[in-house]
């Protein structure tokens, strides 16, 4: 057995920092980024095709279109925008857009 030698205030406060960033995570973003009617049938047909799953659908359930995940949480707040924009979770928008390593 380990014993912490902080004081007990101190082992708190750790604690509470620990908790407070996932009870205030802001909820996810259902609502599809706006396009107009012709697009959103292309893009769905298209996101359909590719991955058997229509983008607005997706969003609006807070499902990743790529891989089908329950969406619950983003790094940051572009992140989340980028949801309602294109319908892909966080790991699939960090396989997306994120740079190859050098
Ligand atoms: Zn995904």
């Amino acid at each position: 057995m380990t014993i912490d030698p902080r004081p007990m205030e101190l082992r708190l406060e750790q604690q509470d920092q620990h908790i407070v960033p996932t009870r205030h995570l802001p909820p996810v973003d259902t609502t599809p980024s706006p396009k107009t009617p012709k697009m959103e049938r292309t893009i769905d047909a298209f996101t359909k095709q590719v991955f058997g799953r229509c983008r607005t659908d997706s969003i609006k359930e807070a499902t990743c279109v790529s891989c089908g995940v329950s969406v619950k949480e983003f790094k940051d707040a572009i992140s989340r925008k980028e949801f309602t924009i294109s319908g892909l979770c966080q790991s699939c928008q960090d396989g997306v857009f994120d740079s190859p390593p050098q």
